[in-house]
């Protein structure tokens, strides 16, 4: 049988969907309950949190105390597989700049380990250029929105409290957990400073949901949870496109370039088996490039033909540039009244229950837009790298019976 007459015969799927993680796992559900067949392409391995979630490990059960390894960048006990590095897949960055790429491979992608803080995009973010000249104004409105942001919220559970923020719209929320020692101590400051301090807004179940249960506050969401009380792809998003009977799932497949026929119109998605390095073909009506934001558009780069020679959708030549990314800083801060507190349960959700949304009028300020904090403390399992640096503690270091006592204290 040639080559040609065993590609023909292959099924052609009505989708193929490249990535298995927050788009791709929604992409995956919607299709099959709407009855379409689907080729799922997933780089990475299998992950299963009931099965591979280390929610429950002590740090001692591992010789290195939970630190970081090559796979897993965030600790040997995350859940999320790969880092800022990935083994046979290089980048480079432009002259002088800096860009660190992080990126998981595995089913359901960065949704097994991300912080789960599920905010909604307020008004005014669809019209920004209108508002502050910077940027463009979306083509929708917050309003567009909204009944899929519902819809989302029902099917994945949230909690947080109403609060009728304006550009912070609430959610259909679950009853938010109580706020743990260290965020009541930052909430009684944030009011006396007139500073907003609210309930987070988590995908972590309070109460059951649609089979799952409520999270049993062992806070360990980076791990995975086991009992699918937290929102990722492989618990809530996969299940339910599999019992369609619609899914299909290609592991280890490495998308290489979406093929197109003599009209332009997609017929599948080459890629390679990572198993056996082998290039292979899953031919499809239409493809979902759902890698994420900077490998789908690589992809679409690398999908040049006699029609496409700047690769698929870069009439424009825009494809690949302007990115923006969430950025992020910490800083740390000691509260004097928590030392030498008295040990007490401080189980809660993997995650701040407190935050700051963005509470300060920018007329009156000489920078546009803003943030929003997130409050971060309290007693963790002391694993690798255990308040390091303590050191730099008032009065902390030292040897022995006094060091010993000095973790205790602080
Ligand atoms: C540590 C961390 C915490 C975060 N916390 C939050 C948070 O609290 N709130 C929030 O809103 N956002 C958060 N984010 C961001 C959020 O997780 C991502 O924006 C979101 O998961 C992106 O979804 P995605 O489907 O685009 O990509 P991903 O979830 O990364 O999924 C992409 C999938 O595609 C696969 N893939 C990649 N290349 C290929 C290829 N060539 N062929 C086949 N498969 C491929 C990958 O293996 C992966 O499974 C966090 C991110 C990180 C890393
Ligand atoms: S804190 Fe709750 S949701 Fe997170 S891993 Fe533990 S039980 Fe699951």
């Amino acid at each position: 049988m040639s080559g040609a007459n065993v590609q023909r015969e292959r099924p052609v799927f009505d989708v193929c969907v490249i990535g298995s993680g927050a788009g791709g796992g929604m992409a995956a559900k919607v299709l099959t309950e709407a009855g379409a067949t689907v080729a799922m392409l997933e780089a990475g391995p299998d992950w299963d949190a009931q099965r591979d979630s280390a929610m429950l490990k002590w740090p001692y059960e591992s010789p290195r105390r939970g630190a970081s390894t090559p796979e897993r960048h965030f600790g040997e006990f995350h859940a999320g597989l790969g880092g800022w590095s990935l083994d046979g897949e290089p980048y480079t960055v432009g002259d002088g700049e800096e860009f660190r790429w992080f990126r998981v491979r595995q089913l359901g992608g960065r949704t097994n380990h991300w912080g789960r803080i599920s905010l909604r995009f307020g008004p005014d973010d669809f019209r920004a250029r209108s508002k502050d000249g910077l940027g463009d104004d979306w083509p929708i409105s917050y309003d567009d929105l909204k009944p899929y942001y519902d819809r989302v919220d029902r099917l994945v559970g949230l909690f947080g409290s109403e609060e009728g923020l304006y550009n912070d719209p609430d959610g259909i929320f679950q009853p938010p957990p109580q706020p743990r020692c260290w965020e009541l101590a930052v909430k009684r400051a944030a009011d006396q400073l007139d500073i907003t301090c609210i309930p987070s807004r988590l995908s972590i179940l309070t109460q059951p949901l649609n089979g799952r249960p409520a999270c049993h506050y062992c806070g360990q969401c980076g791990r995975d949870c086991g009992t699918g009380s937290n929102f990722s792809t492989p618990s809530v998003l996969l299940p339910p496109a599999r019992s369609t009977g619609n899914l299909v799932t290609f592991l280890g497949a490495m998308a290489r370039e979406v093929t197109v026929d003599s009209r332009g119109l997609a017929t599948g998605v080459a890629y390679v088996d990572t198993a056996t390095g082998r290039e292979e073909h899953v031919r499809a009506k239409a493809v979902v490039l759902a890698a994420s934001a900077c490998e789908s558009a690589r992809l679409l780069l690398n999908s040049k033909s006699a029609l496409f020679p700047d690769g698929l959708a870069n009439s424009s030549g825009t494809v690949g540039r302007y990115l923006t990314d969430t950025t992020g800083t910490d800083v740390m801060g000691f509260i004097p009244s928590m030392r030498d507190g008295v040990p007490h349960n401080e189980d809660g959700a993997g995650g701040a229950h407190l935050y700051m949304p963005w509470w300060l009028d920018n007329a009156k300020l000489d920078f546009p837009r803003g943030y929003h904090i997130e409050i971060w403390g309290g007693r963790g399992m002391p694993g690798y790298g255990f308040m390091g640096g303590i050191q730099n503690y008032p009065g902390g270091g030292g040897y022995g019976a006094d060091l010993k006592q000095m973790y205790r204290s602080y």
